[in-house]
Protein backbone atom coordinates (compact mmCIF):
# COMPACT_ATOMS: atom_id res chain seq x y z
CA UNK A 1 0.00 0.00 0.00
CA UNK A 2 2.28 2.99 -1.61
CA UNK A 3 1.40 5.97 -0.86
CA UNK A 4 0.42 8.13 -3.89
CA UNK A 5 -0.40 11.97 -2.85
CA UNK A 6 -3.14 13.40 -4.08
CA UNK A 7 -3.09 14.45 -7.97
CA UNK A 8 -5.06 17.93 -7.87
CA UNK A 9 -3.27 18.47 -4.37
CA UNK A 10 -1.80 21.99 -6.00
CA UNK A 11 -4.63 23.32 -7.15
CA UNK A 12 -6.17 22.92 -3.40
CA UNK A 13 -3.87 25.51 -1.81
CA UNK A 14 -2.69 29.15 -2.62
CA UNK A 15 0.69 29.67 -2.24
CA UNK A 16 2.61 33.13 -1.24
CA UNK A 17 5.92 34.19 -1.88
CA UNK A 18 8.46 34.85 1.43
CA UNK A 19 9.63 38.09 1.47
CA UNK A 20 11.28 39.04 -1.56
CA UNK A 21 12.89 35.55 -2.05
CA UNK A 22 11.89 33.01 -4.49
CA UNK A 23 10.72 30.68 -2.19
CA UNK A 24 6.93 30.04 -2.40
CA UNK A 25 4.82 28.60 0.93
CA UNK A 26 1.84 27.39 1.65
CA UNK A 27 -0.99 29.66 3.32
CA UNK A 28 -1.24 26.61 5.81
CA UNK A 29 1.52 25.10 7.19
CA UNK A 30 1.36 21.90 9.57
CA UNK A 31 4.16 21.66 12.59
CA UNK A 32 5.13 18.82 14.39
CA UNK A 33 4.86 20.14 18.42
CA UNK A 34 2.24 17.88 19.05
CA UNK A 35 1.25 14.69 17.91
CA UNK A 36 4.24 13.45 16.60
CA UNK A 37 6.41 12.18 19.44
CA UNK A 38 7.18 8.58 20.77
CA UNK A 39 4.11 8.05 22.79
CA UNK A 40 1.86 9.25 19.84
CA UNK A 41 0.06 6.95 17.58
CA UNK A 42 2.50 6.41 14.79
CA UNK A 43 -0.07 5.83 12.03
CA UNK A 44 -1.70 8.94 13.11
CA UNK A 45 0.66 10.82 12.45
CA UNK A 46 1.17 9.49 8.94
CA UNK A 47 -2.07 10.11 8.41
CA UNK A 48 -1.91 13.71 9.27
CA UNK A 49 1.01 14.07 7.35
CA UNK A 50 -0.51 12.68 3.98
CA UNK A 51 -4.02 14.69 4.69
CA UNK A 52 -1.97 17.58 5.02
CA UNK A 53 -0.11 17.13 1.75
CA UNK A 54 -3.24 15.75 -0.03
CA UNK A 55 -4.62 19.18 0.34
CA UNK A 56 -1.15 21.00 -1.05
CA UNK A 57 0.44 21.76 2.61
CA UNK A 58 4.45 21.86 1.13
CA UNK A 59 5.72 22.78 4.42
CA UNK A 60 6.27 20.78 7.72
CA UNK A 61 8.14 22.35 10.38
CA UNK A 62 10.15 20.81 12.97
CA UNK A 63 12.38 21.56 15.49
CA UNK A 64 15.20 19.56 17.43
CA UNK A 65 13.62 19.30 20.85
CA UNK A 66 10.18 18.56 19.57
CA UNK A 67 8.77 15.34 21.24
CA UNK A 68 8.11 13.85 23.71
CA UNK A 69 11.22 13.18 24.47
CA UNK A 70 13.06 15.84 22.93
CA UNK A 71 14.11 14.85 19.28
CA UNK A 72 11.29 11.79 18.58
CA UNK A 73 9.23 13.79 16.51
CA UNK A 74 12.41 14.12 14.24
CA UNK A 75 12.73 10.60 14.43
CA UNK A 76 9.04 9.66 13.22
CA UNK A 77 9.41 12.27 10.60
CA UNK A 78 12.13 10.90 9.16
CA UNK A 79 10.66 7.18 9.02
CA UNK A 80 7.74 8.72 7.29
CA UNK A 81 9.89 9.82 5.14
CA UNK A 82 11.17 6.82 3.99
CA UNK A 83 7.86 5.30 3.90
CA UNK A 84 5.81 7.40 2.02
CA UNK A 85 7.44 10.52 0.84
CA UNK A 86 10.82 9.29 -0.61
CA UNK A 87 9.82 10.53 -3.87
CA UNK A 88 8.29 13.59 -2.87
CA UNK A 89 11.12 14.83 -0.91
CA UNK A 90 11.76 18.01 -3.73
CA UNK A 91 8.11 18.61 -3.28
CA UNK A 92 8.27 19.35 0.75
CA UNK A 93 9.81 22.29 2.55
CA UNK A 94 11.42 20.94 5.75
CA UNK A 95 12.46 23.10 8.26
CA UNK A 96 14.15 22.62 11.72
CA UNK A 97 15.40 24.91 15.01
CA UNK A 98 17.86 25.10 17.87
CA UNK A 99 17.90 27.67 20.59
CA UNK A 100 16.10 25.42 23.67
CA UNK A 101 18.05 23.06 25.96
CA UNK A 102 18.61 20.02 24.07
CA UNK A 103 21.46 18.30 26.08
CA UNK A 104 22.93 18.80 29.60
CA UNK A 105 26.39 20.74 29.98
CA UNK A 106 27.14 24.54 28.73
CA UNK A 107 26.96 23.60 24.64
CA UNK A 108 23.07 21.94 24.36
CA UNK A 109 21.38 25.63 24.94
CA UNK A 110 20.44 29.03 23.63
CA UNK A 111 23.00 30.31 20.16
CA UNK A 112 26.47 29.55 20.19
CA UNK A 113 28.16 27.94 17.23
CA UNK A 114 29.10 25.31 19.18
CA UNK A 115 25.08 23.97 19.81
CA UNK A 116 23.70 25.01 16.65
CA UNK A 117 26.37 23.46 14.50
CA UNK A 118 25.63 19.88 17.00
CA UNK A 119 22.23 20.54 16.99
CA UNK A 120 21.35 20.41 13.08
CA UNK A 121 24.03 17.45 12.36
CA UNK A 122 21.78 15.75 15.23
CA UNK A 123 18.61 16.86 13.22
CA UNK A 124 19.67 15.63 9.90
CA UNK A 125 20.69 12.43 11.36
CA UNK A 126 17.24 11.94 13.18
CA UNK A 127 15.26 12.75 10.13
CA UNK A 128 17.90 11.10 7.59
CA UNK A 129 18.08 14.00 5.37
CA UNK A 130 21.25 15.91 4.01
CA UNK A 131 19.70 19.62 4.49
CA UNK A 132 16.81 21.13 5.53
CA UNK A 133 14.94 23.99 3.82
CA UNK A 134 14.80 26.08 6.35
CA UNK A 135 16.81 26.04 9.57
CA UNK A 136 15.76 28.50 12.66
CA UNK A 137 17.51 29.99 15.56
CA UNK A 138 14.90 29.24 17.84
CA UNK A 139 15.00 32.44 20.17
CA UNK A 140 17.12 34.88 21.29
CA UNK A 141 20.50 34.34 23.33
CA UNK A 142 21.22 37.77 24.87
CA UNK A 143 24.70 36.22 25.73
CA UNK A 144 26.20 35.28 22.86
CA UNK A 145 26.75 37.72 20.08
CA UNK A 146 24.67 38.31 17.31
CA UNK A 147 27.51 37.87 15.10
CA UNK A 148 28.55 34.28 16.60
CA UNK A 149 25.05 32.87 16.16
CA UNK A 150 24.17 34.77 12.62
CA UNK A 151 27.29 33.91 11.10
CA UNK A 152 26.85 30.21 11.93
CA UNK A 153 23.26 30.56 9.94
CA UNK A 154 25.44 31.77 7.06
CA UNK A 155 28.08 28.87 7.69
CA UNK A 156 24.87 26.06 7.10
CA UNK A 157 24.17 27.37 3.81
CA UNK A 158 27.44 27.28 2.72
CA UNK A 159 28.05 23.82 3.92
CA UNK A 160 24.81 22.87 2.43
CA UNK A 161 23.15 22.16 5.24
CA UNK A 162 20.19 24.41 5.23
CA UNK A 163 19.35 26.49 2.01
CA UNK A 164 17.70 29.27 3.73
CA UNK A 165 17.67 30.17 7.78
CA UNK A 166 15.07 32.10 9.68
CA UNK A 167 15.05 33.38 13.50
CA UNK A 168 11.98 32.97 15.68
CA UNK A 169 10.66 34.31 18.57
CA UNK A 170 13.20 37.98 17.92
CA UNK A 171 11.98 41.12 19.16
CA UNK A 172 11.92 43.79 16.05
CA UNK A 173 14.65 45.74 17.78
CA UNK A 174 16.99 42.17 17.89
CA UNK A 175 15.62 41.09 14.43
CA UNK A 176 16.36 44.21 12.54
CA UNK A 177 20.10 43.67 13.79
CA UNK A 178 19.71 40.44 12.80
CA UNK A 179 19.10 40.98 9.62
CA UNK A 180 21.17 43.37 8.84
CA UNK A 181 24.09 40.97 9.93
CA UNK A 182 22.55 38.10 7.43
CA UNK A 183 22.81 40.61 4.49
CA UNK A 184 26.08 41.48 5.00
CA UNK A 185 27.27 37.90 5.05
CA UNK A 186 25.17 37.12 2.04
CA UNK A 187 22.96 34.65 3.50
CA UNK A 188 18.98 37.07 3.74
CA UNK A 189 16.85 36.15 6.44
CA UNK A 190 14.44 33.73 4.67
CA UNK A 191 11.35 34.43 7.55
CA UNK A 192 10.60 35.34 10.84
CA UNK A 193 8.50 32.96 12.61
CA UNK A 194 6.59 34.85 15.95
CA UNK A 195 3.59 33.48 17.73
CA UNK A 196 0.80 35.86 16.34
CA UNK A 197 -3.32 35.02 16.73
CA UNK A 198 -6.48 36.79 17.97
CA UNK A 199 -5.32 36.46 21.50
CA UNK A 200 -1.70 37.48 21.10
CA UNK A 201 -1.33 40.85 18.98
CA UNK A 202 2.23 41.73 20.04
CA UNK A 203 3.59 41.62 16.44
CA UNK A 204 1.54 44.38 15.61
CA UNK A 205 3.63 46.51 17.64
CA UNK A 206 6.37 46.80 15.28
CA UNK A 207 7.58 43.50 14.29
CA UNK A 208 5.08 43.34 11.18
CA UNK A 209 5.83 46.16 10.08
CA UNK A 210 9.53 45.65 10.25
CA UNK A 211 9.21 42.68 7.90
CA UNK A 212 7.35 44.46 5.80
CA UNK A 213 9.93 47.21 5.35
CA UNK A 214 12.84 44.60 4.94
CA UNK A 215 10.98 42.16 2.78
CA UNK A 216 11.17 39.12 5.35
CA UNK A 217 8.75 36.84 5.57
CA UNK A 218 6.66 35.75 8.36
CA UNK A 219 5.19 32.61 9.42
CA UNK A 220 2.97 32.59 12.24
CA UNK A 221 2.55 29.83 14.64
CA UNK A 222 0.10 28.90 17.24
CA UNK A 223 -2.86 31.01 15.08
CA UNK A 224 -5.52 29.02 16.95
CA UNK A 225 -3.64 30.03 20.68
CA UNK A 226 -3.31 26.27 20.81
CA UNK A 227 -7.14 25.12 19.87
CA UNK A 228 -8.76 27.94 21.91
CA UNK A 229 -9.31 29.40 18.89
CA UNK A 230 -12.09 26.37 18.25
CA UNK A 231 -15.86 25.26 18.82
CA UNK A 232 -13.92 22.36 20.85
CA UNK A 233 -14.11 23.45 24.28
CA UNK A 234 -17.75 25.49 24.11
CA UNK A 235 -19.95 22.43 25.43
CA UNK A 236 -16.86 21.32 27.84
CA UNK A 237 -13.47 19.98 27.60
CA UNK A 238 -12.87 16.93 25.30
CA UNK A 239 -10.93 14.28 27.21
CA UNK A 240 -8.98 13.98 24.02
CA UNK A 241 -7.85 17.50 23.66
CA UNK A 242 -4.62 19.56 24.25
CA UNK A 243 -5.66 21.24 27.35
CA UNK A 244 -6.66 18.36 29.41
CA UNK A 245 -4.24 15.90 27.94
CA UNK A 246 -0.76 16.28 29.66
CA UNK A 247 0.55 18.93 27.61
CA UNK A 248 2.40 21.57 29.93
CA UNK A 249 1.79 24.58 27.71
CA UNK A 250 -2.06 25.08 27.87
CA UNK A 251 -4.01 24.17 31.07
CA UNK A 252 -7.97 23.86 31.42
CA UNK A 253 -7.66 27.17 33.34
CA UNK A 254 -6.39 29.13 30.83
CA UNK A 255 -8.95 27.34 28.43
CA UNK A 256 -11.88 28.39 30.83
CA UNK A 257 -10.46 32.18 31.27
CA UNK A 258 -10.98 32.74 27.86
CA UNK A 259 -14.10 30.88 27.18
CA UNK A 260 -16.34 33.89 27.07
CA UNK A 261 -14.52 35.80 24.56
CA UNK A 262 -13.97 32.24 22.59
CA UNK A 263 -18.30 32.36 22.54
CA UNK A 264 -18.44 35.72 21.32
CA UNK A 265 -16.43 35.14 18.63
CA UNK A 266 -17.61 31.72 17.70
CA UNK A 267 -21.35 34.07 16.51
CA UNK A 268 -19.37 36.01 15.09
CA UNK A 269 -18.04 33.06 12.83
CA UNK A 270 -21.29 31.77 12.25
CA UNK A 271 -22.44 34.76 10.97
CA UNK A 272 -19.23 34.82 8.10
CA UNK A 273 -20.69 30.94 7.86
CA UNK A 274 -17.39 29.99 8.77
CA UNK A 275 -15.78 27.78 12.07
CA UNK A 276 -13.90 29.55 14.84
CA UNK A 277 -10.77 27.69 13.52
CA UNK A 278 -11.36 28.86 9.98
CA UNK A 279 -12.02 32.34 10.75
CA UNK A 280 -8.94 32.68 13.26
CA UNK A 281 -6.67 31.90 10.35
CA UNK A 282 -8.76 33.90 7.76
CA UNK A 283 -7.99 36.72 10.17
CA UNK A 284 -4.42 36.49 10.10
CA UNK A 285 -4.40 35.80 6.39
CA UNK A 286 -6.42 38.87 5.81
CA UNK A 287 -2.32 40.76 6.23
CA UNK A 288 -0.47 40.54 3.16
CA UNK A 289 2.78 40.68 4.97
CA UNK A 290 2.19 37.13 6.31
CA UNK A 291 3.60 34.04 4.56
CA UNK A 292 2.19 30.99 6.00
CA UNK A 293 0.01 30.33 8.83
CA UNK A 294 1.42 27.21 10.99
CA UNK A 295 -1.36 24.83 12.31
CA UNK A 296 -1.32 22.42 14.66
CA UNK A 297 -3.38 19.30 14.36
CA UNK A 298 -4.11 15.70 16.57
CA UNK A 299 -6.92 14.75 13.95
CA UNK A 300 -7.32 14.34 9.98
CA UNK A 301 -10.58 16.25 10.55
CA UNK A 302 -9.04 19.05 11.93
CA UNK A 303 -6.84 19.76 8.95
CA UNK A 304 -10.02 19.24 6.90
CA UNK A 305 -11.69 21.94 8.67
CA UNK A 306 -9.10 24.59 8.47
CA UNK A 307 -8.25 24.30 4.85
CA UNK A 308 -11.51 25.93 4.06
CA UNK A 309 -9.88 29.33 6.00
CA UNK A 310 -7.90 30.00 2.71
CA UNK A 311 -11.39 30.33 0.97
CA UNK A 312 -12.60 33.52 2.44
CA UNK A 313 -9.48 35.89 3.78
CA UNK A 314 -11.53 39.38 3.50
CA UNK A 315 -13.42 40.83 6.45
CA UNK A 316 -15.43 43.80 6.99
CA UNK A 317 -14.48 46.98 8.85
CA UNK A 318 -17.49 46.22 11.02
CA UNK A 319 -16.23 42.53 11.67
CA UNK A 320 -12.85 43.12 12.76
CA UNK A 321 -14.12 46.06 15.25
CA UNK A 322 -15.99 43.43 16.88
CA UNK A 323 -13.59 41.27 16.79
CA UNK A 324 -11.19 43.67 18.63
CA UNK A 325 -13.86 44.83 21.30
CA UNK A 326 -13.99 41.22 22.08
CA UNK A 327 -10.32 40.03 22.04
CA UNK A 328 -9.51 43.71 23.72
CA UNK A 329 -12.33 43.46 26.75
P1 LIG B 1 -2.50 25.81 16.85
O1 LIG B 1 -2.76 27.09 17.55
O2 LIG B 1 -2.96 25.66 15.43
O3 LIG B 1 -3.11 24.64 17.74
C1 LIG B 1 -3.22 23.34 17.22
C2 LIG B 1 -4.20 22.51 18.05
O4 LIG B 1 -5.51 23.06 17.95
C3 LIG B 1 -4.33 21.09 17.52
O5 LIG B 1 -3.30 20.27 17.97
C4 LIG B 1 -5.68 20.70 18.04
O6 LIG B 1 -5.58 20.42 19.43
C5 LIG B 1 -6.46 22.00 17.89
N1 LIG B 1 -7.17 22.13 16.59
C6 LIG B 1 -6.63 22.34 15.38
N2 LIG B 1 -7.57 22.43 14.45
C7 LIG B 1 -8.75 22.27 15.07
C8 LIG B 1 -10.09 22.28 14.62
N3 LIG B 1 -10.37 22.46 13.31
N4 LIG B 1 -11.07 22.09 15.53
C9 LIG B 1 -10.77 21.91 16.82
N5 LIG B 1 -9.52 21.90 17.31
C10 LIG B 1 -8.51 22.07 16.44
O7 LIG B 1 -0.95 25.57 16.75
P2 LIG B 1 0.17 24.88 17.71
O8 LIG B 1 0.19 25.54 19.03
O9 LIG B 1 0.01 23.41 17.62
O10 LIG B 1 1.48 25.31 16.92
C11 LIG B 1 1.59 24.98 15.55
C12 LIG B 1 3.03 24.80 15.17
O11 LIG B 1 3.75 26.03 15.38
C13 LIG B 1 3.82 23.79 16.02
O12 LIG B 1 3.58 22.46 15.62
C14 LIG B 1 5.23 24.24 15.75
O13 LIG B 1 5.65 23.78 14.48
C15 LIG B 1 5.09 25.76 15.71
N6 LIG B 1 5.44 26.38 17.00
C16 LIG B 1 6.60 27.11 17.06
C17 LIG B 1 7.03 27.68 18.23
C18 LIG B 1 8.29 28.49 18.23
O14 LIG B 1 8.78 28.85 19.31
N7 LIG B 1 8.85 28.79 17.10
C19 LIG B 1 6.27 27.53 19.48
C20 LIG B 1 5.01 26.81 19.32
C21 LIG B 1 4.64 26.26 18.11
P3 LIG B 1 -6.10 19.11 20.17
O15 LIG B 1 -4.87 18.35 20.54
O16 LIG B 1 -6.80 19.68 21.37
O17 LIG B 1 -6.99 18.34 19.25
Amino acid sequence: DKYLADENRYEKMNYRRTGNSGLLLPELSLGLWHNFGKNDNFNNSRELLKCAFDNGITHFDLANNYGPPPGSAEKNFGKILKKDFKSYRDELIISTKAGYGMWPGPYGDLGSKKFLVASLDQSLKRMKLDYVDIFYHHRPDYDTPLEETMGTLDLMVRQGKALYVGISNYQPEEAEKAFKILKDLGTPCLIHQPNYSMFNRWIEDGLLDLLGKEQVGAICFSPLAQGMLTDKYINGLPKDSRAVKDSPFLNTNQVLDMLPKIKALNEIAKNRNQTLAQMAISWILKDERITSVLIGASKTEQILDIIKATENTSFEPNELEKINNIVTS
